[in-house]
């Protein structure tokens, strides 16, 4: 079986992301596989393993995001592409998710994974208009998967419960945390990846031309400053204290 797995290249958690004359920042703090991207990965993996089959891991975005790639590789995926275009300068989420359905049709997958969101643009609607492009049913926030023949049963997460689906391949899924830890990517994985020779595909190369761009970013700009004041809270024992803080948390409404 063919699995993709798609993996952003994203800016550290740790970076300051701002906006400088509309166009977004996050200084020289390096780029990363999107953390939930590793999920997935771990995912595609696994059940490659179980079931057989081959992982490709493919990236949209410029030649940076061959890290993310390379970080995919070292962990165990066979093979990577990077899909590469000038004319996907400003694609909005639909516009990606179209260029990437064509790629998981061009490396023949009958999966694709997904992470559950990208910590950049945050939509997290990428998987579902994927699947929408593909044609294929989306089982979104999976915590479990697994394939009988060609069923595909997961159990997704939700804040009040879990729900167990099923469907058939072909599918697109997205994978939350509570799928696992995702493994290290192990130094003959760190060698396999630094020594790799990624394949980047264009637009052309797909197929395609550029789909059109649904929606536009028309302005970026800093969250405004939030004012905040400290009160320290003093006595003469815990009690009284403990007494003042009650106090000042119902006198702000707080409970
Ligand atoms: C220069 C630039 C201009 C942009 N202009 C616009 C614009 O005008 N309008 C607009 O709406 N958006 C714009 N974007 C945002 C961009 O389209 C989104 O970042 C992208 O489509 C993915 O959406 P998301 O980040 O919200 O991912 P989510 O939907 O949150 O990601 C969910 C999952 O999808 C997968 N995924 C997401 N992105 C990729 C990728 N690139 N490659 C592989 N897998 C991926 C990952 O598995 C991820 O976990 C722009 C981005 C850039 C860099």
């Amino acid at each position: 079986m063919k699995i993709v797995v798609c993996v952003k290249q994203v800016p550290d958690t740790a970076a300051k992301v701002t906006a400088d004359n509309g166009k977004v920042s996050w200084g020289d703090a390096p780029l990363v596989i999107n953390p939930w991207d590793e999920y997935a990965v771990e995912a595609a993996l696994q059940l490659a393993e179980k079931h057989g089959g081959e992982v490709t891991a493919i990236s949209l975005g410029g030649e940076e995001a061959k890290e993310a790639l390379k970080h995919a590789l070292a962990m165990g995926c066979n093979e990577a592409v990077l899909v590469s275009d000038p004319a996907l300068q400003d694609a909005d989420t639909q516009s990606a998710a179209r260029v990437l359905a064509a790629a998981a049709r061009k490396a023949g997958a009958e999966l694709v994974v997904f992470g559950k969101q990208a910590i950049d643009g945050d939509s997290g609607v990428t998987p579902a208009q994927t699947a929408r492009a593909l044609g294929w049913p989306a089982v979104t926030l999976a915590a479990s998967v697994s394939l009988e023949g060609s069923t595909l049963k997961a159990e997704r997460a939700m804040e009040e419960g879990r729900q167990q689906v099923e469907t058939s391949l072909p599918a697109v899924i997205s994978i939350v945390k509570d799928f696992g830890e995702p493994r290290y990517p192990s130094f003959m994985g760190i060698r396999k990846a630094a020594k790799a020779e990624i394949p980047a595909w264009s637009l052309a190369d797909l197929g395609i031309s550029a789909p059109a761009v649904a929606v536009r970013w028309t302005e970026i700009m800093n969250p405004p400053a939030r004012q905040v004041t400290n009160e320290m809270i003093t006595g003469s024992s815990p009690e009284e204290i403990a007494n003042k803080l009650a106090d000042k948390i119902m006198e702000e409404k707080v409970l």
